[in-house]
């Protein structure tokens, strides 16, 4: 069978840049969006004679904030994808929306041009929360943008929200959680949800704030709480967990539907990326592209500059604006299927991986077991996370990872 491949994005324009956000996305370069445009489709079609003949499954358009985008630059961008890669015809094809920039006609352009699934950056209805965010929405403009996207024909609805903010409470987080859980004019909420815990990212203005003593970080005991609580809630309110940041609601069909393409990286599968700052994973070689949009557009308007050449034990890295790559070898591989396969609710099988990786699954398993002993994993048909270690993931995938310090 032929492998799938994935395809992402990159659209690094913002409104504002966020305090918070370490994502490669900037503020007041919208008049770079042309020229940002011609460089994508270039570097789409550099990339299809790689990948000809695979069935494309997923495409997410991310950021940054794709909704800055016109319907039209959307359109062109999934007609090239359409006409140069073999996209299956019930692809998942996601786009990453601010409550502050959609607009009914665009969202109608969006679907129109093929985009089935939205994700909405919510984040919080709390007031207070979202300006600590530096978000440019408000609770109300939020619901109306939910309800303009279902107007749009969007079946399909993911919201994010943002939990473990200084000082926010768990009574706070509830009202966020639950009025969006009851967007809709069904008050149905939407089709999927993703809680995320707030990082303090190095080298974003944030974690200056937090060093200098302007904010303080948020109380552990009670972002364990809010995700304690969270599991519960959102179980009653008829969301599967699936992974441990996301919940896709069960319909009354029985069916519920996962975010496809996030699931590509979580099970290691193949996907290109384009534009500045994305990454990709293509034939074993993980690969990143030049983050600057401008040294990005550079790069691809250089006709002059030669394509890679192919070489034996990598495949053709086409772009001309891919800056690094390496070879994902088994011990690679077997620490990423740990770090992004035990983030699934379904977890690993163990003996799929000790036939993918061999020796590179041998360094794991003594760590593996620890966590077992610790009752932080759990082996039956497969291995997962139990619900303690969802909670403590990255403390547990260190320690894992170095069985010297268990
Ligand atoms: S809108 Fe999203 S991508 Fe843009 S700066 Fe804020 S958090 Fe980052």
């Amino acid at each position: 069978m032929t492998r799938p491949i994935s395809l992402y994005v990159h659209v690094p324009f913002c409104t504002v840049k966020c305090a918070y956000c370490d994502f490669n996305s900037y503020a007041g370069m919208e008049d770079a969006m042309p020229a940002w445009e011609s460089a994508l489709l270039r570097e789409l079609r550099l990339w299809a004679p790689v990948v000809a003949g695979r069935p494309v499954p997923t495409v997410f358009i991310g950021g940054g904030t794709p909704s800055l985008l016109e319907g039209a630059s959307i359109a062109r961008i999934m007609h090239t994808i359409r006409d140069a890669y073999a996209l299956e015809p019930g692809a998942e094809i996601t786009l990453e929306a601010n409550p502050e920039s959609v607009a009914l006609e665009r969202l109608r352009a969006y679907r129109a041009a093929g985009v089935n699934r939205l994700s909405m950056g919510v984040q919080s209805l709390d007031p207070d929360e979202l300006q600590f965010l530096d978000r440019l929405h408000d609770a109300d403009r939020a619901r109306w943008a939910f309800d303009q996207a279902r107007a749009a024909g969007f079946d399909n609805v993911n919201c994010d929200l943002i939990f473990g903010l200084p000082g926010q409470s768990l009574e706070s987080w509830r009202r966020s959680l639950e009025g969006v859980a009851a967007f809709g004019s069904d008050q149905a909420g939407p089709d999927h949800l993703s809680c995320y815990g707030l990082t303090v990212e190095d080298g974003t203005p944030l974690a200056q704030r937090v060093a200098e003593g302007r904010v303080a970080e948020a109380d552990p005991d009670v972002v364990a709480d809010i995700a304690e609580w969270t599991e519960e809630r959102l179980s009653e309110l008829g969301y599967a967990q699936y992974e441990i940041s996301n919940w896709a609601r069960e319909r009354s069909d029985g069916e519920s539907r996962p975010c496809r393409h996030n699931l590509v990286y979580w099970r290691q599968g193949e996907y290109v990326g384009v534009g500045p700052g994305a990454h990709g994973f293509v034939d074993g070689v993980r690969y990143a592209v030049e983050r600057s949009p401008m040294r990005y557009v550079t790069a691809l308007q250089d006709q002059t500059v030669p394509l890679r050449q192919a070489q034996a034990g990598r495949p053709d890295l086409p772009s001309p604006a891919v800056v690094s790559h390496e070879l994902v070898d088994p011990a690679t591989a077997a620490i990423d299927a740990i770090t992004l396969g035990l983030r699934l609710n379904a977890g690993i099988d163990e003996t799929e991986m000790r036939e993918r990786y061999g020796d590179g699954w041998s360094g794991v398993e003594a760590g593996l077991d620890w966590g077992v002993r610790e009752g932080l994993l759990e082996r039956n048909d497969r291995l997962r996370l139990t619900s303690r270690g969802r909670r403590l993931a990255n403390e547990v995938f260190v320690r894992v990872l170095a069985p010297e310090l268990v």
